[in-house]
Protein backbone atom coordinates (compact mmCIF):
# COMPACT_ATOMS: atom_id res chain seq x y z
CA UNK A 1 0.00 0.00 0.00
CA UNK A 2 1.61 3.49 -0.50
CA UNK A 3 -0.24 6.96 0.54
CA UNK A 4 -1.37 7.32 -3.40
CA UNK A 5 -3.94 4.65 -3.26
CA UNK A 6 -7.32 4.44 -1.85
CA UNK A 7 -9.32 1.09 -1.25
CA UNK A 8 -13.09 0.97 -2.01
CA UNK A 9 -15.43 -2.11 -0.88
CA UNK A 10 -18.90 -1.98 -1.33
CA UNK A 11 -21.68 -3.29 0.40
CA UNK A 12 -23.58 -3.44 3.49
CA UNK A 13 -22.29 -6.24 5.42
CA UNK A 14 -19.65 -5.13 7.58
CA UNK A 15 -17.83 -8.59 8.49
CA UNK A 16 -17.27 -9.44 4.92
CA UNK A 17 -16.26 -5.98 3.65
CA UNK A 18 -13.88 -5.78 6.34
CA UNK A 19 -12.47 -9.21 5.81
CA UNK A 20 -12.09 -8.34 1.93
CA UNK A 21 -10.29 -5.21 3.29
CA UNK A 22 -7.81 -6.58 5.69
CA UNK A 23 -6.70 -9.18 3.28
CA UNK A 24 -5.80 -7.19 0.57
CA UNK A 25 -4.40 -4.61 3.29
CA UNK A 26 -2.98 -7.22 5.25
CA UNK A 27 -2.01 -3.93 7.54
CA UNK A 28 -1.18 -6.20 10.89
CA UNK A 29 1.93 -6.99 8.66
CA UNK A 30 3.18 -3.39 7.80
CA UNK A 31 3.04 -2.10 11.68
CA UNK A 32 6.27 -2.80 13.65
CA UNK A 33 6.15 -5.68 16.57
CA UNK A 34 5.89 -4.28 19.90
CA UNK A 35 4.09 -0.97 18.89
CA UNK A 36 0.92 0.17 20.60
CA UNK A 37 -1.76 0.66 18.23
CA UNK A 38 -4.35 2.90 18.77
CA UNK A 39 -7.92 2.97 17.25
CA UNK A 40 -9.89 6.06 17.09
CA UNK A 41 -13.72 5.61 15.78
CA UNK A 42 -15.84 8.22 15.62
CA UNK A 43 -18.09 8.45 18.87
CA UNK A 44 -19.38 11.68 19.19
CA UNK A 45 -22.55 11.29 20.41
CA UNK A 46 -24.42 8.23 22.28
CA UNK A 47 -26.00 7.30 19.13
CA UNK A 48 -25.74 3.63 17.89
CA UNK A 49 -24.10 3.32 14.34
CA UNK A 50 -27.70 3.39 12.19
CA UNK A 51 -28.45 7.17 13.06
CA UNK A 52 -25.30 7.88 10.89
CA UNK A 53 -23.36 9.39 13.45
CA UNK A 54 -20.98 6.89 14.91
CA UNK A 55 -18.62 4.11 13.79
CA UNK A 56 -20.08 1.33 12.87
CA UNK A 57 -18.65 -1.41 15.81
CA UNK A 58 -18.23 -4.60 13.55
CA UNK A 59 -15.69 -2.57 11.78
CA UNK A 60 -13.58 -1.48 14.74
CA UNK A 61 -14.01 -5.25 15.76
CA UNK A 62 -12.65 -7.21 12.82
CA UNK A 63 -9.96 -4.48 12.64
CA UNK A 64 -9.18 -5.70 16.83
CA UNK A 65 -9.40 -9.44 15.16
CA UNK A 66 -6.90 -9.36 12.68
CA UNK A 67 -4.69 -7.43 14.21
CA UNK A 68 -4.40 -9.87 17.05
CA UNK A 69 -4.14 -12.64 14.37
CA UNK A 70 -1.22 -10.92 13.10
CA UNK A 71 0.43 -11.12 16.66
CA UNK A 72 -0.46 -7.85 17.92
CA UNK A 73 -1.14 -7.01 21.52
CA UNK A 74 -0.65 -3.77 22.48
CA UNK A 75 -4.02 -2.11 21.38
CA UNK A 76 -6.33 0.21 22.66
CA UNK A 77 -9.71 2.03 20.90
CA UNK A 78 -9.65 6.30 22.55
CA UNK A 79 -11.81 8.58 21.97
CA UNK A 80 -13.78 11.57 23.57
CA UNK A 81 -17.60 12.40 22.65
CA UNK A 82 -18.18 15.95 21.99
CA UNK A 83 -18.96 18.76 24.77
CA UNK A 84 -22.36 17.65 25.94
CA UNK A 85 -21.94 14.20 25.65
CA UNK A 86 -20.40 11.73 27.45
CA UNK A 87 -18.08 8.91 26.25
CA UNK A 88 -18.80 6.06 28.33
CA UNK A 89 -22.34 6.01 27.42
CA UNK A 90 -21.42 5.82 24.02
CA UNK A 91 -18.88 3.21 24.43
CA UNK A 92 -21.89 1.41 25.83
CA UNK A 93 -24.85 2.51 23.46
CA UNK A 94 -22.52 2.58 20.21
CA UNK A 95 -21.21 -1.33 21.48
CA UNK A 96 -17.75 -0.36 22.07
CA UNK A 97 -18.34 -2.19 25.81
CA UNK A 98 -19.31 -5.81 23.92
CA UNK A 99 -16.05 -5.22 21.69
CA UNK A 100 -14.03 -4.67 24.59
CA UNK A 101 -15.46 -6.91 26.70
CA UNK A 102 -15.09 -9.63 24.11
CA UNK A 103 -11.52 -8.88 22.61
CA UNK A 104 -10.08 -7.37 26.10
CA UNK A 105 -8.74 -4.25 24.39
CA UNK A 106 -9.36 -1.20 27.08
CA UNK A 107 -11.73 1.61 26.12
CA UNK A 108 -9.77 5.09 26.91
CA UNK A 109 -12.17 8.00 27.48
CA UNK A 110 -9.90 10.44 26.46
CA UNK A 111 -12.34 13.18 28.79
CA UNK A 112 -10.46 11.24 31.51
CA UNK A 113 -6.72 11.86 30.58
CA UNK A 114 -4.32 14.02 31.18
CA UNK A 115 -2.84 16.41 28.14
CA UNK A 116 0.09 17.85 27.27
CA UNK A 117 0.68 21.50 25.34
CA UNK A 118 2.31 21.15 21.34
CA UNK A 119 3.09 23.45 19.24
CA UNK A 120 2.41 23.56 15.25
CA UNK A 121 2.42 25.61 12.53
CA UNK A 122 1.80 28.38 14.94
CA UNK A 123 -0.57 26.84 16.68
CA UNK A 124 -0.13 25.63 20.55
CA UNK A 125 -2.89 23.08 21.54
CA UNK A 126 -3.26 21.13 24.40
CA UNK A 127 -3.14 17.09 23.19
CA UNK A 128 -4.53 14.40 25.12
CA UNK A 129 -1.57 12.04 26.33
CA UNK A 130 -3.14 8.93 25.69
CA UNK A 131 -3.31 9.71 21.61
CA UNK A 132 0.25 10.81 22.03
CA UNK A 133 1.39 7.88 23.23
CA UNK A 134 0.36 5.87 20.26
CA UNK A 135 2.59 4.91 17.98
CA UNK A 136 0.73 3.41 14.84
CA UNK A 137 -3.25 5.28 14.83
CA UNK A 138 -5.94 3.56 12.56
CA UNK A 139 -8.07 6.43 12.17
CA UNK A 140 -11.80 5.12 11.93
CA UNK A 141 -14.09 8.19 11.10
CA UNK A 142 -17.72 8.33 9.55
CA UNK A 143 -17.92 9.63 6.29
CA UNK A 144 -21.08 12.77 7.08
CA UNK A 145 -21.96 16.49 7.03
CA UNK A 146 -21.15 18.85 9.19
CA UNK A 147 -22.92 22.22 9.55
CA UNK A 148 -19.95 24.64 10.04
CA UNK A 149 -17.00 22.50 8.28
CA UNK A 150 -19.19 21.08 5.98
CA UNK A 151 -18.03 17.56 5.74
CA UNK A 152 -15.97 15.51 8.45
CA UNK A 153 -14.10 12.31 8.08
CA UNK A 154 -10.34 11.33 8.81
CA UNK A 155 -8.68 14.66 9.71
CA UNK A 156 -11.82 16.28 11.57
CA UNK A 157 -12.11 12.96 13.35
CA UNK A 158 -8.74 13.72 15.48
CA UNK A 159 -10.31 16.67 17.20
CA UNK A 160 -11.73 13.77 19.64
CA UNK A 161 -8.27 13.59 20.85
CA UNK A 162 -8.11 16.94 22.30
CA UNK A 163 -9.38 18.05 25.75
CA UNK A 164 -13.35 19.21 26.22
CA UNK A 165 -11.73 23.23 26.65
CA UNK A 166 -9.35 22.90 23.87
CA UNK A 167 -12.57 21.94 21.48
CA UNK A 168 -14.68 24.66 22.43
CA UNK A 169 -11.54 27.12 21.62
CA UNK A 170 -10.84 25.41 17.83
CA UNK A 171 -14.62 27.02 17.29
CA UNK A 172 -13.23 30.67 18.12
CA UNK A 173 -10.17 29.42 15.70
CA UNK A 174 -13.03 28.38 13.32
CA UNK A 175 -11.63 24.94 13.08
CA UNK A 176 -10.11 24.87 9.74
CA UNK A 177 -6.43 25.88 10.19
CA UNK A 178 -5.93 24.18 14.11
CA UNK A 179 -7.49 20.56 12.51
CA UNK A 180 -5.06 20.96 9.72
CA UNK A 181 -2.28 21.80 12.52
CA UNK A 182 -3.39 18.81 14.66
CA UNK A 183 -3.00 16.44 11.83
CA UNK A 184 0.47 17.74 11.78
CA UNK A 185 1.21 16.52 15.46
CA UNK A 186 -0.72 13.29 15.52
CA UNK A 187 0.23 11.09 12.84
CA UNK A 188 -2.43 8.59 11.36
CA UNK A 189 -0.89 5.52 9.56
CA UNK A 190 -4.10 4.42 8.12
CA UNK A 191 -7.39 5.67 7.34
CA UNK A 192 -10.51 3.21 7.41
CA UNK A 193 -13.83 5.20 6.45
CA UNK A 194 -17.17 3.73 7.86
CA UNK A 195 -19.34 5.05 4.55
CA UNK A 196 -21.58 2.02 4.84
CA UNK A 197 -24.26 4.58 6.84
CA UNK A 198 -23.12 7.82 6.74
CA UNK A 199 -25.50 11.17 7.29
CA UNK A 200 -25.39 13.98 5.17
CA UNK A 201 -26.98 16.49 6.98
CA UNK A 202 -25.55 16.61 10.52
CA UNK A 203 -22.55 15.74 11.92
CA UNK A 204 -24.76 14.21 15.15
CA UNK A 205 -26.67 11.55 12.71
CA UNK A 206 -30.63 11.59 12.80
CA UNK A 207 -30.62 12.19 8.87
CA UNK A 208 -29.04 8.65 8.32
CA UNK A 209 -27.98 7.88 4.36
CA UNK A 210 -27.47 4.13 3.54
CA UNK A 211 -23.81 4.77 1.18
CA UNK A 212 -22.65 0.79 1.58
CA UNK A 213 -19.08 1.64 0.90
CA UNK A 214 -15.60 1.07 3.18
CA UNK A 215 -12.74 3.21 2.18
CA UNK A 216 -9.09 3.00 2.82
CA UNK A 217 -6.04 4.73 2.67
CA UNK A 218 -2.68 5.91 4.13
CA UNK A 219 -2.98 9.75 3.67
CA UNK A 220 -6.19 11.36 5.54
CA UNK A 221 -5.95 14.30 3.43
CA UNK A 222 -5.87 12.19 0.54
CA UNK A 223 -9.21 9.92 2.14
CA UNK A 224 -10.56 12.99 2.84
CA UNK A 225 -10.53 14.79 -0.70
CA UNK A 226 -11.88 11.51 -2.03
CA UNK A 227 -15.09 12.09 0.60
CA UNK A 228 -15.28 15.53 -0.24
CA UNK A 229 -15.89 14.22 -4.21
CA UNK A 230 -18.42 11.79 -2.84
CA UNK A 231 -20.16 14.15 -1.33
CA UNK A 232 -20.26 16.73 -4.35
CA UNK A 233 -17.51 19.02 -3.15
CA UNK A 234 -13.69 19.90 -4.64
CA UNK A 235 -10.88 18.97 -2.08
CA UNK A 236 -10.64 23.19 -2.05
CA UNK A 237 -14.72 23.81 -0.89
CA UNK A 238 -13.39 22.26 2.63
CA UNK A 239 -10.97 25.06 3.80
CA UNK A 240 -8.99 22.37 6.27
CA UNK A 241 -8.50 20.30 3.57
CA UNK A 242 -6.48 22.27 1.63
CA UNK A 243 -4.58 23.34 4.46
CA UNK A 244 -3.70 20.27 5.85
CA UNK A 245 -2.45 19.92 2.23
CA UNK A 246 0.10 23.20 2.91
CA UNK A 247 0.95 22.48 5.81
CA UNK A 248 2.78 18.89 4.52
CA UNK A 249 -0.19 16.01 5.70
CA UNK A 250 -0.88 14.91 2.81
CA UNK A 251 -1.90 15.32 -0.62
CA UNK A 252 -5.34 16.29 -2.07
CA UNK A 253 -4.71 15.53 -5.85
CA UNK A 254 -6.73 12.81 -6.34
CA UNK A 255 -6.52 13.15 -10.16
CA UNK A 256 -2.49 11.78 -9.64
CA UNK A 257 -4.79 8.82 -6.81
CA UNK A 258 -5.27 5.11 -7.81
CA UNK A 259 -9.16 4.65 -6.44
CA UNK A 260 -9.07 0.63 -6.37
CA UNK A 261 -12.45 -0.46 -5.86
CA UNK A 262 -12.08 -4.35 -4.47
CA UNK A 263 -15.44 -5.64 -5.42
CA UNK A 264 -17.27 -2.87 -7.66
CA UNK A 265 -21.11 -4.98 -8.51
CA UNK A 266 -24.00 -3.60 -9.98
CA UNK A 267 -26.32 -4.29 -6.88
CA UNK A 268 -24.94 -2.01 -4.33
CA UNK A 269 -26.48 1.25 -3.46
CA UNK A 270 -23.69 3.56 -4.61
CA UNK A 271 -25.83 6.75 -5.00
CA UNK A 272 -25.24 10.11 -3.15
CA UNK A 273 -27.23 13.40 -3.42
CA UNK A 274 -24.74 16.22 -4.79
CA UNK A 275 -24.53 18.08 -1.24
CA UNK A 276 -25.64 17.86 2.10
CA UNK A 277 -27.97 20.63 3.34
CA UNK A 278 -26.16 22.51 5.71
CA UNK A 279 -26.51 25.75 3.85
CA UNK A 280 -30.67 25.54 4.21
CA UNK A 281 -31.06 27.32 7.13
CA UNK A 282 -27.93 29.56 6.80
CA UNK A 283 -30.23 32.78 6.54
CA UNK A 284 -32.05 31.93 9.87
CA UNK A 285 -28.41 31.82 12.11
CA UNK A 286 -26.17 34.64 12.59
CA UNK A 287 -22.83 32.85 13.56
CA UNK A 288 -19.99 33.66 15.61
CA UNK A 289 -17.76 30.30 16.95
CA UNK A 290 -20.47 28.37 17.62
CA UNK A 291 -20.11 24.77 19.19
CA UNK A 292 -20.70 21.85 16.91
CA UNK A 293 -23.21 20.56 19.31
CA UNK A 294 -24.74 23.93 19.79
CA UNK A 295 -24.86 24.30 15.56
CA UNK A 296 -26.12 20.99 14.88
CA UNK A 297 -28.74 21.28 17.64
CA UNK A 298 -30.04 24.29 16.33
CA UNK A 299 -29.90 23.40 12.47
CA UNK A 300 -31.96 20.07 14.18
CA UNK A 301 -34.26 22.33 15.58
CA UNK A 302 -34.59 24.47 12.69
CA UNK A 303 -35.77 21.91 10.55
CA UNK A 304 -38.06 20.49 13.29
CA UNK A 305 -40.05 23.58 12.81
CA UNK A 306 -40.03 24.06 9.61
CA UNK A 307 -41.71 20.44 9.26
CA UNK A 308 -44.07 21.34 11.63
CA UNK A 309 -45.68 24.23 9.54
CA UNK A 310 -46.71 25.91 12.86
CA UNK A 311 -45.87 29.62 13.07
CA UNK A 312 -42.60 29.93 14.12
CA UNK A 313 -39.40 32.29 14.24
CA UNK A 314 -38.35 30.95 10.91
CA UNK A 315 -38.28 34.00 8.24
CA UNK A 316 -38.70 36.62 11.11
CA UNK A 317 -34.84 37.12 11.29
CA UNK A 318 -31.98 35.16 12.54
CA UNK A 319 -31.19 33.42 16.03
CA UNK A 320 -27.69 34.20 17.23
CA UNK A 321 -25.54 31.71 18.29
CA UNK A 322 -21.68 30.81 19.48
CA UNK A 323 -18.55 32.21 21.34
CA UNK A 324 -18.17 35.56 20.03
CA UNK A 325 -21.72 36.86 21.84
CA UNK A 326 -20.18 36.37 24.53
CA UNK A 327 -19.58 40.10 25.16
CA UNK A 328 -22.55 41.45 23.48
CA UNK A 329 -25.83 42.40 24.68
CA UNK A 330 -29.18 44.65 23.08
CA UNK A 331 -31.74 43.19 21.43
CA UNK A 332 -32.26 39.98 19.28
CA UNK A 333 -32.73 36.48 20.14
CA UNK A 334 -29.95 33.75 20.73
CA UNK A 335 -29.51 30.34 21.71
CA UNK A 336 -27.00 28.93 24.42
CA UNK A 337 -25.15 30.85 27.36
CA UNK A 338 -22.89 32.53 24.91
CA UNK A 339 -25.90 35.09 24.02
CA UNK A 340 -27.20 35.66 27.55
CA UNK A 341 -26.69 39.07 27.13
CA UNK A 342 -29.48 39.26 24.42
CA UNK A 343 -32.56 40.52 24.96
CA UNK A 344 -34.42 36.69 24.67
CA UNK A 345 -31.96 34.07 25.47
CA UNK A 346 -31.90 29.66 25.54
CA UNK A 347 -29.86 29.05 28.99
CA UNK A 348 -27.47 26.35 28.30
CA UNK A 349 -24.12 25.02 26.98
CA UNK A 350 -25.12 23.86 25.13
CA UNK A 351 -28.93 23.58 25.16
CA UNK A 352 -30.82 20.20 23.80
CA UNK A 353 -32.53 20.47 20.25
CA UNK A 354 -35.74 20.09 21.60
CA UNK A 355 -35.62 23.34 24.40
CA UNK A 356 -34.65 25.15 21.51
CA UNK A 357 -37.74 23.98 19.35
CA UNK A 358 -39.88 25.21 22.35
CA UNK A 359 -37.90 28.22 22.87
CA UNK A 360 -38.00 29.32 19.36
CA UNK A 361 -42.28 28.50 18.80
CA UNK A 362 -42.97 31.17 21.79
CA UNK A 363 -40.48 33.58 20.25
S1 LIG B 1 -23.34 27.86 24.69
FE1 LIG B 1 -21.42 28.62 23.78
S2 LIG B 1 -19.76 27.39 24.72
FE2 LIG B 1 -21.73 26.35 25.15
S3 LIG B 1 -21.90 24.84 23.50
FE3 LIG B 1 -22.99 26.72 22.82
S4 LIG B 1 -21.48 27.91 21.64
FE4 LIG B 1 -20.36 26.35 22.83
Amino acid sequence: MTPGKIFVVYGDEPGSMMSLLLGHLDPASRISRGSRIGIKPNLVVAKPSNSGATTEPAIVEALVEHLRSGGHENIVILESAWVGDNTRKAFEVCGYNEISRKTGVPLIDLKSDSSTRRRAKGIDMEVCDAALDIDFLINVPVLKAHCQTRMTCALKNLKGCIPDHEKRRFHTLRLHKPIAALNCIIETGLVIVDGIIGDLTYEEGGTPVCMNRIIAGEDPVLVDAYAASLMGYSPQDIEYIALAEEMGVGSADLDSADIIELNRTGDVHVGLPEKGNTDSFAEHIDEDQACSACYGGLLHALQRLSDSGEPTRIGSGAISIGQGFKKRSGAGIGVGDCTSGLEHCLAGCPPTARDMVEFLKKK
